[in-house]
């Protein structure tokens, strides 16, 4: 008879003592300080026409408030920040820049010397953290229009809508299902790109302004109906994000030690001590976005011995970019392309190992089986194939490709319902949340104003 110790899958909490848990998570980029924000800024050749404003999706000004940090104008830059995009401050820490504004930064390419873009990320970030806390919002609210919004989640779609909203002096009600305002943000985000308290002190900032009343553990199509906000309030918006996980459809899925990714990373953003957190010596995380990178370097920043990454096409079509890629790297973990998944398996109960199909690319772009399998021993297994929106019931919205149909201005089927961020097609990113919320803000309040009283 083996040694029964053996046999039993190795998930541990306290792998890493307090300390280098604290140093694992923290503050993943240090920030500038006064000096190298200014040599940073001097960078700059504040282009005309700049792309890295036409590549920023909520078209912030980034020469305009780069000048402004050049010039020792460090406030003005925030407002230049803020004026576009109210939560600049987590853009700058999760954005992904490099595919983004510093991807297209005029410098990357300096008489093909190939020069670093500036670090755009890291001075709207300088920007921001400038501000004083304490100090009075930094807008104020046009005059009381007696219109009234409800705001269903409290993600940053349904935070920049609101404060949109609440600026043109509108009453705004937002509706949050969790007991904690922030989405993912909050819930889902890597904890060392926002460490701390901070999804919590945005909050409380953007809803500063005044005129917005938050109700959380209210959950439409659970709490509250569609119907009645639509009764009750002149205009709806909906920024649901996207709860639900996609189904990986294999044997062995309900063996313990499986995963979701979301639920794990939502678990492990709100722990008050990480040694508590159990992990497994050795990961295998199924997925290829920015999810699966994250689950897997916090893993490995939780003390997992080997994490391994895999994905079933190649490095090129991964969802997560590049710099996430060599960032997971970096962190220790090993990433496997072209391996389908087959089946988990298990011991006792435990999932005890992942079975993988290796596939290549068909002339016509689909997975063909090669011939042969890879089995990875495992004791903790994420899955991590994306997330899916769950509509709140049967509330007469028009879909599309499984997500709230809208038009440009993030208008819904129904004339009075407006919907943005994850819940909505588009880019899956915190800056496209922000940008539906303040697009949508904008239209319904051209609506409210042509709807008179
Ligand atoms: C693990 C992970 C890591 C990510 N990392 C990055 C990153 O590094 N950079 C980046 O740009 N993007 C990242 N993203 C994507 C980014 O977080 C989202 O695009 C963004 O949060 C979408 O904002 P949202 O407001 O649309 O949705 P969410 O942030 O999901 O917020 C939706 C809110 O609505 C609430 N809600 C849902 N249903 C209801 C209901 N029926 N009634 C009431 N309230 C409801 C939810 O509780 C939630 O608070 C990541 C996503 C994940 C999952
Ligand atoms: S592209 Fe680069 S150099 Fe040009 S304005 Fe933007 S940040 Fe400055």
């Amino acid at each position: 008879m083996g040694d029964e110790t053996m046999d039993k899958a190795d998930i541990q909490a306290g792998r890493l003592d307090s300390e280098a848990l604290a140093e694992n998570f923290a503050d993943v980029h240090q920030p500038l300080d006064q000096t190298a924000a200014l040599v940073e800024a001097q960078r700059c050749y504040f282009c005309y026409d700049a792309p890295c404003t036409a590549a920023c999706p909520t078209g912030i000004d980034v020469p305009g408030f780069i000048r402004a940090i050049a010039t020792g104008n460090v406030s003005g830059a925030a407002m230049t920040i803020l004026t576009e995009n109210i939560l600049g401050g987590s853009c700058a820490r999760v954005c992904p820049t490099e595919i983004l504004c510093q991807g297209v930064c005029v410098r990357n390419n300096v008489d093909g010397r190939g020069d670093q873009p500036v670090a755009i990320g890291m001075l709207q970030r300088h920007a921001i953290d400038h501000l004083d806390p304490a100090a009075a919002h930094p807008f104020l609210r046009a005059s009381a229009t007696g219109k009234s919004v409800a705001v269903v989640g409290a993600g940053p779609a349904g935070l920049a809508c609101a404060h949109g909203l609440a600026r043109q002096g509108h009453e705004v009600t937002l509706f949050e299902a969790r007991t904690k305002p922030g989405g993912l943000n909050e819930f889902g985000i890597a904890a060392y790109k926002v460490p701390d308290n901070f999804a919590q002190e945005e909050v409380s900032f953007v809803t500063a302004i005044g005129g917005i009343d938050m109700r959380y553990g209210l959950a439409l199509g659970r709490d509250i109906a569609l119907d009645d906000l639509r009764r009750d309030f002149d205009a709806v918006f909906l920024g649901l994000g996207q709860d639900g996980v996609r189904a990986l459809e294999v044997p062995g899925g309900d063996l313990a030690g499986v995963h979701n990714a979301v639920d794990y990373i939502a678990a492990l953003r709100q722990a008050d001590n990480l040694a508590a957190l159990p992990v497994g010596a050795k990961v295998v995380v199924i997925g290829g976005g920015n999810t699966a990178i994250d689950i897997a370097v916090q893993s490995k920043r939780l003390g997992a011995d080997d994490v391994t990454l895999v994905y079933r096409r190649g490095p090129a079509q991964m969802g997560a970019t590049v710099h996430e890629q060599e960032f997971a790297q970096i962190n220790g973990v090993r990433i496997k392309h072209w391996l389908r998944p087959l089946r988990l398996e298990g011991r006792g109960g435990e999932v005890r190992a992942a079975v993988f199909a290796a596939v290549r690319q068909s002339d016509d772009g689909s997975l063909l089986d090669a011939g042969t399998e890879q089995s990875l021993p495992c004791d903790m297994v994420f899955k991590a194939v994306g997330q899916a929106f769950v509509p709140p019931g049967d509330v007469g919205l028009q879909l599309a490709a499984g997500r709230i149909a809208v038009d440009q201005d993030g208008r819904t089927s129904l004339p009075d319902v407006w919907a943005g961020g994850d819940c909505v097609a588009g880019e899956d990113l915190t800056v496209q949340a922000v940008q539906d919320g303040k697009i949508a803000a904008r239209a319904i309040d051209l609506f409210l104003r042509e709807n008179g009283s």
